[in-house]
């Protein structure tokens, strides 16, 4: 009677239905997450550069004199939050005790440290937010079948969307002027997207490499 909520992807920021192929896999998060998660994984250590940047700008700039000091980049304070020390401890804070944005450090590593008691393996050697984003993006296909998924989905989409905030900066999709290399679709829907490995077909969802994509150019300029 109902329709079941379970065929929905579990993140509360995402809105698809599960497809059929989805619900075999077990998956809770659909596939558009599990890549978007993965995006944003390899995000971090690129806007971490970005972020380093702009508070180094602002320590090493003109020094303090009197009272003329120029007044502090707006964001400046959400930037050393961001990229403060994580709690030991969970990071989940139900008094609301922290204020600002949550390091990236303790959203991160509470995600490792689940992943790591799971599935009982070593973590990371460093403890920074590139280790972190690093050693994780290699579990989110085991991540998208957990309970937790959606949870982990809509945490780190507040993350990566706190610090796009301070850094201005987010990848871009550009089209890509060639059909689909799928015979069964060949539609002039591909996309790229900044810091993605992979050119997607928006029509079939199928990706596909640099490489892969030449190859079908050659075979159907000899076609
Ligand atoms: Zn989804
Ligand atoms: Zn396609």
């Amino acid at each position: 009677m109902t329709q079941p909520v379970a065929w929905l992807c579990a993140a509360a920021t995402c809105t698809h239905e599960l497809r059929p192929h989805e619900l075999d896999t077990g998956q809770l998060l659909c596939d558009p997450c599990i890549r978007a998660i993965t995006g944003w994984l390899t995000e971090v250590p690129r806007q971490l550069i970005v972020l380093e940047a702009s508070v180094q700008r602002e320590t090493t700039g003109s020094p303090t004199r009197g009272g003329t000091r120029t007044a502090p980049t707006p964001g400046r304070l959400d930037t050393l939050n961001l990229l403060g020390p994580g709690a030991a401890g969970s990071v989940h804070d139900p008094h609301g005790d922290q204020h600002g944005q949550l390091p990236l450090t303790a959203v991160l590593g509470a995600w490792v440290r689940l992943v790591i008691e799971e599935r009982r393996l070593r973590g990371p050697a460093h403890w920074q937010p590139a280790n972190l984003a690093d050693w994780l993006r290699p579990h989110v296909g085991w991540a998208a079948m957990q309970p937790w998924a959606g949870e982990l989905r809509d945490e780190l989409w507040s993350m990566i969307r706190n610090v796009r905030g301070i850094t201005q900066v987010a990848p871009r999709t550009r089209p890509v002027p060639r059909p689909c290399p799928r015979e069964a679709c060949a539609t002039m829907a591909l996309t790229q997207t900044d810091w993605d490995q992979y050119i997607r077909c928006t029509a079939c969802g199928f990706s596909f490499t640099q490489a892969e994509l030449n190859d079908d150019a050659a075979r159907r300029a000899a076609a």
